[in-house]
């Protein structure tokens, strides 16, 4: 079955699975990609925080796939924040990955305590009219740091990553997107795998003939949410993308809902992550 793609509003596509490599060492980081995209992923999620973009890169490069067939996601690091520095961050995170152009260049967390978030936005937007990222957006904002950004600029995010799993869905989060026409991207989407153990989950995949990861992944994707799970075990990555020959029923859609728990975020509070 083909992979889903979702398109945003500035007209580019983002494949709505991806990889995650976040924890994935740089020299890891080459066969790891390599072997995603053997597996049939076409978007890998890396970041200059991850300190494996050039891993990421080699690895896109060894698989012979054309660099338009793969799209690119990195993100600035906090300590970049700011108009001038961005501009540098982003250079090196090219030089890095080896190519000319991200697909998808995010800010990856608001930091509110440096001030610099909306400044950095108006380099994001002078990076794109560039064309040296395809399109741009943000990571963890709340709304009302994408009301400054957006208010500043006119420029609205193409998408919010952020942390989103079955028990911690962030509904309120994707209502604001989607009145603003933002895709929201679920980061730690299997709970960091630790809600892969789940009974309710279990079941569900019992019924299906799949795995429970399989059926957190296919939630994300039933929802409309961009998802990129991280493995770097060969095995795990293609199970993860064998998510495109079933389809949860309304009655698992239902049983899942009742799981969400706001108490259950995992990562850092983006108001005082710094
Ligand atoms: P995840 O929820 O994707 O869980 C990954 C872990 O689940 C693996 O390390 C492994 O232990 C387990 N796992 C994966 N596939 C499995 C399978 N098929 N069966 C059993 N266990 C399996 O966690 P994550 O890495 O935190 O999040 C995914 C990606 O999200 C990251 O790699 C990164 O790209 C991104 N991320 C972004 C931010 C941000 O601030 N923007 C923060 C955290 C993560």
């Amino acid at each position: 079955a083909n992979q889903p793609i979702i398109t945003f509003h500035d007209g580019h596509s983002i494949p709505q699975v991806g990889l995650g490599v976040w924890q994935t060492p740089q020299d890891i980081a080459a066969p790891t990609v390599r072997k995603a995209l053997e597996a049939g992923y076409r978007h890998i999620d890396t970041a200059s925080g991850y300190d494996n973009e050039e891993g990421v890169g080699e690895g896109v490069r060894s698989s012979g796939l054309d660099r338009k067939d793969v799209f690119i996601t990195t993100k600035l690091r906090n300590t970049d924040q700011g108009y001038d520095s961005t501009m540098r961050a982003f250079e090196g995170s090219l030089k890095k990955l080896g190519t000319e152009y991200v697909d998808l260049y995010l800010i990856h967390w608001p930091s509110p305590h440096r001030g610099l978030y909306r400044e950095t936005w108006k380099a994001f937007v002078k990076i794109r009219a560039e064309g040296r990222a395809r399109s741009i957006g943000v990571s963890n904002f709340y709304p009302d740091h994408l009301d400054h950004i957006i208010g500043d600029t006119g420029v609205v995010p193409v998408i919010n990553q952020i942390e989103l799993h079955p028990d911690f869905q962030q509904k309120a989060a994707q209502d604001a997107h989607r009145k603003l026409n933002i895709v929201t991207e679920s980061w730690s989407p299997l709970g960091q795998g630790k809600f892969i153990a789940n009974p309710v989950v279990g079941e569900i995949a019992k019924k299906h003939g799949k795995t429970p990861a399989q059926v957190i992944i296919r939630w994300h994707i039933d929802t409309g949410l961009v998802v990129i799970p991280k493995s770097v075990t060969p095995s795990r990555i293609e199970e993860n993308f064998q998510v495109f020959d079933f389809k949860l029923d309304a009655e698992d859609m239902a049983a899942i809902a009742k799981l969400d728990d706001r108490n259950a975020r995992m990562g850092p509070e983006p108001y005082t992550a710094t």
